[in-house]
């Protein structure tokens, strides 16, 4: 049986420059025809796109009549963003079967969502999607006040510089509601390597209470041969192990 994950061919049928550093692409074609959404709202595919054989991992905003939508950060260079910067419409790339990690208990109250620009799309669909009190953090370097739902809570927070946050310290200082919620948070690897320290030793957290993703990588040029986090999250699925235990391996994977 083969192991390889699902891919699918699309063609890039509109770009949008959403806001200084975000651009929206919608990706469509009959080469998407077998593509299901798993309904998670953190979920994410993988993005190879034209002359490159390196994914790069991109949430899914919507996957709607045939069309599939990612938000793409662009930051100072980068394969992904050098190419989203270009006019690429009518660009084939091949996407890969899309995975998700957001897994709040049912006995949750309420839910606490922090991320950077990269976490946007996440936040908005999980926003979106739950009907719970929800508190928003989001340190972005553009005005994107119109991006979240309607009435979503949210603290702005401004970016410190490109390839840079603060989001551990400013988690770190939240008042914490009372009874039982869920915490979700993604951004910059090292931030949220931070930030599972504090939930688990000090504010000692069950790992179902939380998921905190390190999306990128801040202070450092990307290895030519990046990991790969498909296996990681397939071994450690295989395994019984939390997604907490699984992204924490991913981090020390790419040594950060
Ligand atoms: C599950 C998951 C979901 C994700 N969802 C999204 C999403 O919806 N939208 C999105 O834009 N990103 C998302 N990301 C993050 C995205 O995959 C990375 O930012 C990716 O490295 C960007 O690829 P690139 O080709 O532009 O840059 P790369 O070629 O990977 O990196 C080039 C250089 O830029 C630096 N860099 C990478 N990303 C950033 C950044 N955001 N800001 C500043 N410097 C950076 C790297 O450290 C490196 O030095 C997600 C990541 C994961 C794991």
């Amino acid at each position: 049986m083969s192991t390889r994950a699902q891919q699918y061919d699309a063609q890039v049928l509109r770009r949008e420059q959403l806001s200084p550093h975000l651009v929206r692409l919608c990706l469509g074609g009959s080469g998407l025809a077998s593509f299901e959404s798993t309904g998670i709202p953190d979920e994410w595919v993988g993005l190879v796109v034209p002359g490159q054989f390196q994914s790069r991992y991109y949430t899914v905003r919507s996957w709607r009549a045939g069309e599939l939508e990612l938000d793409i950060v662009v930051h100072d260079v980068g394969l992904v963003t050098e190419w989203a910067s270009r006019d690429i419409v009518g660009d084939t790339v091949v996407v890969t079967e899309p995975k998700g990690s957001f897994a709040m208990p049912p006995s949750a109250s309420w839910l606490m969502l922090v991320g950077d620009l990269t976490a946007m799309p996440a936040m908005a669909r999980i926003a979106g999607t739950v009907d719970l009190p929800t508190r928003i953090w989001a340190e972005v370097p553009d005005e994107l006040a119109g991006y979240l739902p309607a009435g979503a809570d949210v603290t702005w927070l401004e970016q410190p510089g490109d390839g840079e946050s603060l989001l551990a310290s400013v988690v770190e200082s939240i008042d914490w509601p009372a009874g039982e919620g869920y915490f979700w948070m993604a951004g910059e690897s090292a931030q949220m390597r931070a930030i599972r320290k504090h939930l688990m030793r000090e504010r000692r957290l069950p790992a179902t209470a939380y998921d905190v993703m390190g999306y990128w990588r801040g202070g450092a040029q990307r290895q030519p041969r990046a990991v790969d986090p498909g296996p990681i999250w397939r071994a450690g699925k295989a395994a019984g192990q939390s997604d907490e235990e699984i992204w924490a391996a991913y981090d020390e994977a790419r040594g950060s």
